[in-house]
């Protein structure tokens, strides 16, 4: 094996595990060993040597984004997943963004997204699936030394101004939450890892390094798959899958199968959930499934490194209807829930108030504004984030609790959306004065976005032609999960006595 960097840095780590004829991706594009991740990553890193910014890695679960992304490491470049659920016009704002230097092609980019980056002078690196035509080159010496601080990708968040903000995650962040990753959660020798978050989810990244840093496989599971359940159900079935990632969105969609039980995943010994609330109900429902498997109950936003807070669940906290606990803050981080007026002062345990987190897997802030939103500077100099989620500290055993926000961000079947960003695309359909967005409830958990516009002509009459026409352009802007389900015109939208839109009052017109 070619040593491309020097030092134990995460890299080296992931080039040292997995023997050379080992797994180290399968999915239905087809599979890749470590010695074909090696030898294409190195020969990829020669050609993106050359630049310091960071590059764009476009696709979807194609064993390639993961050559292309080991290949940005290694050339000391951070990557930017950028996921075929993003329309063009969002992947260009995020090219801009990063001020990514070059993009790499792991599947067809769609012609809006050829023509941007050629307007901007960037010459795409095609490969195919497999990163099979990728000329070996001699492995360069990279000069720049390793930094901690210096990002390893950019994961774009639902932003309130109707832009995406880039989340910068420095190595070091990354170090930091793998290692707790590898050695808290037990992790054995070859996991293989359920991989179906899209790479531009940073839950994805508990899953990728899970595999790669135990000499495991990423075990891939498309979108196109997943729409499917005939052909999903088919994949899972009799699967290796040790380790299972995913939000639980995901794994309530699949126990809707019956089958999904111990018999179709014999090998399973994990699962660990990130993203969203884990119901104990469905925590019940999974372990008697699958006895002896452990579960995990995870927490942490993009701008913290997927996970900060983690705990195991065991059958009996899940027996009644109380809210499970997110467990207790990862060695070496601090989390504490802090008045919702200064993020520097806690609240006594048992209290309500704003989760605020600080220490090595916070991120860099966010791109071109590293001040905004939840990243603060308390006194004394040091920084933290403060998340907007509400949770409290239980006084009898010091587990954390988080549940609802102190904003306008919902959770989709796990994805993170602020209702003000489709709210701002809304108010640029032609036509459209005003626009609410209201996040809809099936059995507890949000399941839809319901839009509410004023406005006149050239809208159109019906609500079922308005909703036809402003999907199709927000489409343009919004990842395919933020599009609000139906659209209705009201001659005003209702104001609270204060001013402010009356949402409830909307929500009762549904
Ligand atoms: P994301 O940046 O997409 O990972 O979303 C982060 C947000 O998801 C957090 O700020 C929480 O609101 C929510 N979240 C993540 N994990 C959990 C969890 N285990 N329980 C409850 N909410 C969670």
């Amino acid at each position: 094996m070619t040593t491309l960097v020097e030092g134990a840095d995460l890299v080296t780590r992931v080039a040292a595990r997995g023997r050379p004829g080992a797994d180290a991706v399968v999915g239905p594009h087809g599979r890749l060993t470590y010695g074909e991740l090696r030898l294409r990553s190195a020969a990829l890193a020669t050609r993106l040597a050359g630049g310091t910014s960071p590059v764009l890695v476009y696709g979807h679960k194609e064993p390639a984004a993961v050559v292309a992304f080991l290949a940005a490491l290694r050339s000391r470049r951070a990557y930017v997943p950028a996921d075929p659920s993003s329309p063009p016009a969002r992947i260009e704002r995020m090219i801009d963004a990063t001020a990514a230097g070059d993009a790499v092609l792991v599947r067809e980019a769609p012609p809006a997204l050829s023509v941007a980056l050629s307007e901007r002078g960037i010459a795409p690196i095609r490969l195919d699936p497999l990163a099979e035509a990728l000329p070996i080159g001699d492995a360069p010496r990279i000069a720049r030394p390793s930094d901690a601080m210096s990002p390893a990708y950019v994961v774009f968040t639902s932003g309130t101004t109707g832009d995406p903000k880039g989340v910068p995650v420095p190595i070091g962040a990354l170090d930091h939450f793998t290692a707790w990753l590898t050695h808290a959660v037990g992790l054995a020798d070859d996991e293989i890892v359920l991989d179906q978050a899209p790479f531009s989810f940073d839950l994805s990244v508990m899953g990728l390094y899970a595999a790669l840093l135990t000499g495991g496989a990423l075990f891939s599971v498309t979108a196109e798959e997943t729409g499917d359940p005939r052909v999903l159900f088919a994949r899972l079935d009799g699967a290796p899958i040790t380790t299972w990632v995913s939000t639980p969105s995901f794994a309530r969609f699949c126990a809707s199968e019956p089958r999904f039980r111990r018999a179709m995943l014999p090998r399973l010994r994990r699962f660990l959930f990130c993203g969203e609330a884990l119901a104990p109900r469905l925590a019940r429902e999974l372990l008697s499934r699958f006895p002896e498997v452990e579960m995990w109950n995870t927490y942490g936003p993009t701008e913290t490194t997927v996970a900060v807070t983690g705990m195991r669940i065991e059958a009996s906290r899940a027996a009644g209807e109380r809210p499970l606990p997110i467990g207790r803050p990862f060695p070496g981080i601090d989390v504490w829930i802090a008045d919702g007026a200064d993020p520097a002062t806690e609240v006594p345990a048992g209290h309500d108030g704003e989760i605020v987190i600080a220490g090595p897997q916070l991120a860099l802030g966010y791109l071109g504004t590293p001040a905004r939103g939840g990243f603060v500077t308390l006194p004394g100099g040091r920084r933290a984030y403060r998340t907007g989620d509400v949770g409290h500290v239980d006084p009898t055993d010091g587990l954390l609790y988080c549940g609802g926000r102190l904003d306008r961000q919902v959770k989709l079947h796990g994805y993170r959306i602020e209702l003000e960003e489709v709210e701002v695309q809304l108010r640029r359909v032609p036509g459209v004065d005003d626009a609410a967005v209201l996040a809809v409830e099936r059995d507890g958990r949000p399941d839809h976005l319901a839009a509410f516009v004023t406005g006149g002509a050239p809208l159109p009459p019906s609500d079922l032609a308005l909703t036809r026409a402003a999907r199709a352009l927000l489409a343009e802007h919004l990842a395919a999960y933020a599009l609000p389900r139906s659209v209705r015109r009201l001659p005003s939208l209702p104001l609270t006595t204060n001013g402010k839109v009356d949402r409830s009052a909307l929500r009762a017109l549904l």
